[in-house]
């Protein structure tokens, strides 16, 4: 348990001083329509890591009341998840659908009491009856039937005696409640469909709400934790097991935030329609955010509890970057795994001064990982080494082989290059070089210098590999769905050349391919005839928030890697751009590292500096934006000057557009070469600030999102957020976030 307390188990530890509960029982209660996902996982580890911290017992329940959509397969995708995260739900899971004639019984009760009757108008009655967050609700005229009317019809409803939709049970609450779903909530209706447990003994389903707090209630939960989206849900909750008078000990509910990852989707339902429209190969495939993906793709559960417990619990919601996931998986393997040698795109590599064959003794581990372990590593004559570690005409920086620049082979050799053969194409298909023999790697005698080490295996030992690499699933930040998926987010390399040892492991199933990332031997598909490798992770972070552009940074920083994955230390001119911009600049680091790195990049900064006195807007355009036009292009190639971007940044300084805005303009620059002030003049995109433009606007989400003005000014106050993201929505980016902040708050008021 980290040290400081989260407020659930403050709320815990209160409760058990106070004596209100002998014993902690918490419960996960998912509905079985879907593989578990991430967010799940967050509240597995919150309800059964309290559950042990506090020497209780956690529930895993199937809240199977919906029988059009659950399935056996998600129930058994749901214990999966779990014990593989390492919990223990007992002797057996538990399942709402066992507690339905006990549900059945409490509904004639409230019946019996006056406090529930069958309602019978149809859906748009029901909608209309409801009122609004300024008006009051209506009651139905069926709610004056009698205790005797309700009970027969009640009763008939559970025969089978009406179709779907003609009646309902409701609770008699209250129509004008500022909470409206005290509005005579419903708690149950009719449904003629096969449930995958109770079969077709039921007709009729409690709702959510009935159901829920009633099973807490008959498994003796203490604390039942769900996440923000149930906080109006809460006072149904305590009505019903008050109105019921449930004798004590009795469940409350708490509230916590919902986890949400960028890049991704994380609702069952939108899981689903990626499976089923097959752009996924299922619910493992180890591009989703499923725990069966993650698993596939070659996580630990030591990574993923990791992430939890760093997440944290918190009564706001927020966006977790999902690099946040990565460091996790990487910080855990980097210390766990073996690191080994596997070609991608091999290019063969002739030594023609080599005779013969040796094995050399190659370490699993670098120096600083307390672990030992070895392998042989064949080396002959004839290698392949990673098509782009060796460049015909290099440019200036690139430190592995050249014509003129020799290389160490990782664990053994210097190699000088000493002729090409090309194809027809001109495409170079083989390097002839020779080696140092007095290089080898641990007692080294010679005096050729080399910046690097790339990796290789020798070509007659060296086993073919498919390797599987990953990429995000979304091209956006906040995907929708299907619309937002990645065309390219699987890439397939058929022909990869590994090492024979790797193949030979009869141990370790996860492995750091040197300069590549981490890779997962597929559990499914991985035979020793065609072995198949997942990419788990890469060795550095290419998506961070801060530099947010699609993998320029991996590139920019993966270019000075060395074999380790570290990053090769800084020259004179670099260390002191870094220096300058971090002192006097104040850039991040993050930001002033990928500039003063570059050389093309820290010239295009230094020339927009001189016409704009605004270094971090600045430097965040480069980093980001030019940054990736400068990938794979020379300053002279762009469409675009400094002083463009100097512009660009200045409208954005000045808060006439948004940033949003800003990359959008910077998208229409990169094609068309026009000035900015031009594009943002004729598409209209000047930022819009003036309330009596807005507030229209505000005016009408309010109106059509009554529920949320009222749990606003029921002191949901995280809802300013909604109302904010939807204005901005409506005016595609262009209202001044400042302004509309002030003034949702002032319409709130
Ligand atoms: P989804 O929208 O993905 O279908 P759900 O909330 O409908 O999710 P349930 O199966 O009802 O899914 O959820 C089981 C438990 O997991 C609930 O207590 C729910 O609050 C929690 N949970 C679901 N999604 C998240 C999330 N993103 N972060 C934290 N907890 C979550
Ligand atoms: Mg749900």
């Amino acid at each position: 348990m980290s040290e400081s307390k989260d407020f659930l188990r403050v709320k815990v530890e209160e409760d058990l001083k106070k004596g209100k509960y002998s014993e902690i029982i918490t419960r996960f209660p998912p509905e079985p329509n879907g593989f578990p996902h991430i967010g799940h996982a967050k509240s597995i580890c919150i309800n059964f890591g309290i559950a042990r911290d506090y020497q209780g017992h956690c529930n895993l329940r199937m809240d199977d009341t919906n029988p059009t959509k659950e399935d056996t397969k998600y129930v058994e995708a749901l214990k999966d998840a779990v014990q593989w995260l390492g919990f223990d739900w007992g002797n057996n899971v538990h399942f709402t659908s066992d507690y339905f004639p006990k549900i059945y019984d409490y509904a004639i009760t409230l019946i019996k009491m006056g406090k529930a009757y069958v309602d019978s108008i149809n859906e748009e009655e029901m909608r209309e009856f409801r009122g609004t967050v300024k008006s009051a609700g209506k009651r139905s005229k069926y709610a004056k039937r009698s205790i005797e009317e309700n009970l027969e019809l009640f009763s008939k409803m559970r025969k089978g005696e009406f179709k779907d939709g003609s009646h309902v049970l409701r609770a008699k609450i209250d129509m004008s409640a500022a909470n409206m779903k005290l509005r005579d909530p419903l708690l149950y209706r009719i449904r003629h469909s096969h449930h995958f447990r109770t079969k077709d003994e039921w007709c009729i389903y409690p709702m959510y709400d009935f159901a829920h707090c009633l099973s807490d209630y008959i498994e003796g939960v203490s604390h039942s934790i769900c996440t923000l989206e149930f906080e109006n849900n809460r006072d149904i909750y305590n009505w019903v097991l008050d109105t019921l008078e449930l004798k004590a000990p009795r469940p409350f509910q708490h509230e916590f935030a919902r986890l949400g990852i960028n890049y991704t989707v994380m609702s069952k339902r939108k899981l689903l329609e990626l499976v089923e429209a097959k752009v996924v190969s299922g619910w493992d495939d180890p591009r989703l955010p499923t725990i069966a993906g993650y698993k596939r793709r070659g996580y630990t559960k030591e990574s993923i509890l990791n992430f939890c417990d760093q997440i944290g619990i918190a009564k706001a919601n927020s966006m977790v970057d999902v690099s946040q996931l990565e460091f996790c998986i990487r910080d855990d393997l980097n210390k766990k795994v073996p690191r080994v040698m596997c070609v991608l795109d091999p290019l063969k590599v002739t030594i023609e001064n080599y005779e013969g064959i040796e094995e050399i003794d190659a370490s699993y581990y670098p120096h600083d990982v307390p672990k030992e372990g070895s392998r042989k590593l064949p080396f002959s004559s004839e290698i392949f080494i990673e098509r782009e570690d060796f460049m015909e005409n290099p440019p200036k920086g690139y430190f592995r082989l050249t014509k003129n620049q020799a290389v160490r082979l990782r664990h053994g050799y210097i190699i000088t290059f000493k002729d090409l053969i090309k194809d027809e194409s001109g495409k170079i298909i083989e390097i002839k070089a020779n080696y140092h023999a007095d290089s080898k790697s641990g007692s080294d005698s010679s005096c050729v210098k080399v910046k690097s080490a790339i990796q290789w295996v020798s070509a007659a030992q060296a086993k073919k590999v498919e390797v599987r690499v990953y990429d995000r699933l979304f091209k956006n930040e906040a995907p929708q769905g299907i619309e937002d998926i990645n065309e390219n987010s699987l890439q397939i390399i058929k022909t990869a050349l590994i090492e024979p040892a790797v193949i030979n492991d009869k141990i370790n199933t996860r492995f750091q391919f040197e300069r590549q990332g981490y890779f997962y031997a597929d559990p499914i598909d991985y035979t020793d005839e065609k072995p198949v490798f997942n990419k788990i992770v890469g060795l550095k972070d290419s998506w961070t928030k801060k530099t947010n552009t699609f993998k320029s940074t991996e590139k920019i920083v993966n270019k000075k890697a060395q074999i380790d994955g570290e990053i090769t230390a800084m020259n004179k001119e670099q260390q002191d751009l870094f220096d300058k911009y971090t002192n006097e600049l104040k850039l991040n680091t993050e930001v002033a590292n990928i500039l003063a790195r570059d050389e093309k990049l820290s010239s295009f900064y230094e020339e927009t500096l001189v016409l704009l006195s605004s270094p971090i807007s600045l430097a965040n355009m480069v980093a980001n934006e030019v940054a990736r036009e400068l990938k794979e292009k020379e300053i002279k190639e762009l469409k675009f000057t400094a002083k463009q971007i100097s512009k660009l940044v200045k409208m954005l300084d000045d808060e006439l557009i948004s940033s949003k805005i800003a990359k959008q303009v910077f998208e229409e620059m990169i094609k068309e070469g026009q000035d900015p002030t031009k594009i943002v003049e004729d598409k209209g995109l000047i930022q819009i600030s003036d309330p009596a433009k807005i507030l229209p606007i505000i005016d009408e989400i309010m109106t059509n999102n009554a529920d949320n003005v009222a749990k606003f000014k029921a002191g949901n106050k995280k809802l300013l957020g909604f109302f904010i993201g939807q204005v901005l929505k409506k005016t595609a980016g262009k209202a001044n976030p400042k302004v509309v902040n002030e003034l949702v708050l002032k319409q709130l008021q």
